[in-house]
């Protein structure tokens, strides 16, 4: 890595799956708020589901997610509980028309098939599923069932997401999280003969005790499994929010450095062996959706990270679940018993989030497609001399290389794509008190 860029590999920027980002939203929308937005949507609009299933059979010491260990009889509770949320939910809105339906988590298949089956009846009644619509689902292959794989086929899951992480056996020793390459392999095997071919995996690299070697021994046994999609994530050490990362070696962490060449070294890798490079931190092969809407410029940002087409509004239900509709953002408890305690008395349980106004929806609409296309032309946002002040801040930047301006564009070269988080952050008009993960 080019010592030059160290400092800046070094800074902590927002993922920018919202812009504001998720820190910045506050105590002004409730349920009642959110209730007056899901209200306003058109009865054709587009709907997005995002289900968080908020367990996991046992904790990986690394993970950032909203979840927790499940013990006998949370996921029946849970289940119920969520039942009522998805009738609630529905009363307040003409919309039905859903599009997607993105399970995550935690584990969604903590789920029994019995319990998954009686959501999808209950999301069936609520909603209009009519297939073919996008129905993906995280999974952890550990504990991956036949029972479970088959009740997915029968509902139209077509997509599986795997966690995998790493196939080294001595960082996943490090991380809390031991998964034989067989157990993957068996699980994606079973999921194709089953129908469900489109298979992700999640990736990570920046993992402790992990080498350059290391990585690549885990993508070149990856690909041997011919994924759709390769989501290749740097490890984000962030205990001050997550107190279960204590547990991570912090001296066996790769340093900035070396990160910033494991991850260029992985997209060498990974566009040779016929993946094209979406984003930040995905790949995907070239007749995948996500492949075809980064090459037509219509690849778009949400919670999930990056995905291949927009709805009009994203519901999520469950803990900690986000809903991004027109007006805003709009935030579930992410604590159970408090997401509980509001459905079951009939009230949606939104803690926190944001209303959006018309300068967020501008700067929102630059950063998402700096993070998407690594380019903008700021001509269709009220043109140069509205963002002096971003201009200024980018001057650094430029002078480096991470971005070139020339006039009203601005795009940011090949090598330099891993900074696009700093680039978008010269547009985020929220002062950045916020603690976030390095921006490499
Ligand atoms: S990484 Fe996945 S399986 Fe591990 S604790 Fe987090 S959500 Fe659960």
């Amino acid at each position: 890595m080019d010592a030059r860029l160290l400092p800046y590999a070094e800074k902590q920027a927002p993922r920018y799956t919202s812009y504001p980002s998720a820190p910045h939203f506050g105590g002004g929308v409730d349920g009642a708020r959110y209730a007056q937005w899901l209200g306003a949507l058109a009865p054709d609009a587009a709907l997005a589901l995002y289900i968080h299933v908020p367990y996991c059979k046992r904790i990986c010491w690394y993970c950032g997610c909203n979840t927790s260990a499940e013990h006998a009889g949370d996921a029946e509770a849970y289940a119920a509980t969520l039942l009522k949320e998805i009738a609630l939910v529905s009363s307040r809105t003409r919309a039905k028309q859903v599009a997607e339906i993105h399970w995550g988590g935690g584990t969604p298949n903590v789920l029994s098939p019995q319990l998954f089956d009686a959501i999808m009846a209950a999301l069936g009644s609520a909603f209009a599923l009519k297939p073919p619509f996008s129905h993906a689902i995280e999974m952890d292959p550990r504990s991956l069932t036949r029972d479970q794989i088959r009740a997915y086929a029968a509902a139209g899951v077509n997509r599986a997401s795997l966690g995998v992480q790493t196939f080294s056996p001595h960082v996943q020793e490090m991380i809390g999280r031991v998964q034989p390459f067989e157990q993957v392999a068996r699980a994606v095997d079973e999921l194709r003969s089953a129908g469900i071919t489109a298979i992700s995996f999640d990736l990570m690299y920046g993992l402790p005790g992990q080498t350059h070697g290391d990585l690549m021994e885990t993508l070149s046994r990856a690909v041997t499994l011919a994924p759709d999609r390769v989501a290749l994530f740097g490890y984000a050490h962030v205990p001050w929010f997550k107190s279960r990362q204590r547990a991570i070696a912090v001296d066996e962490l790769p340093g900035a450095a070396a990160r910033f060449d494991m991850a260029a070294e992985a997209k060498a890798f990974l566009t040779a062996q016929g993946y094209e490079a979406i984003g930040m931190d995905h790949f995907a092969k070239a007749g995948d959706p996500m492949a075809l809407a980064a090459r037509a410029g219509t690849l778009h940002r949400n919670f999930q990270g990056y995905v291949a087409s927009r709805t009009d509004a994203l519901i999520g239900l469950g803990p900690s679940a986000i809903s991004a509709l027109p007006q805003g953002y709009a935030q579930n408890d992410p604590a159970v018993p408090g997401w509980r305690r509001a459905v079951d008395t009939g009230v949606l349980p939104i803690v926190r989030g944001h209303r959006l106004s018309d300068d967020d929806r501008l700067r929102a609409r630059i950063i998402e497609r700096l993070m998407c296309d690594f380019k903008i032309d700021l001509a269709d946002f009220g043109g140069r001399s509205a963002f002096a002040a971003e201009r200024a801040a980018l001057a650094p930047l430029a002078a480096d290389g991470l971005v070139v301006i020339e006039g009203d564009q601005l795009f940011i070269p090949e090598p330099m794509r891993p900074f696009c988080r700093l680039v978008a952050q010269a547009f985020d008009a929220y002062t950045a008190t916020a603690q976030y993960s390095r921006s490499v």
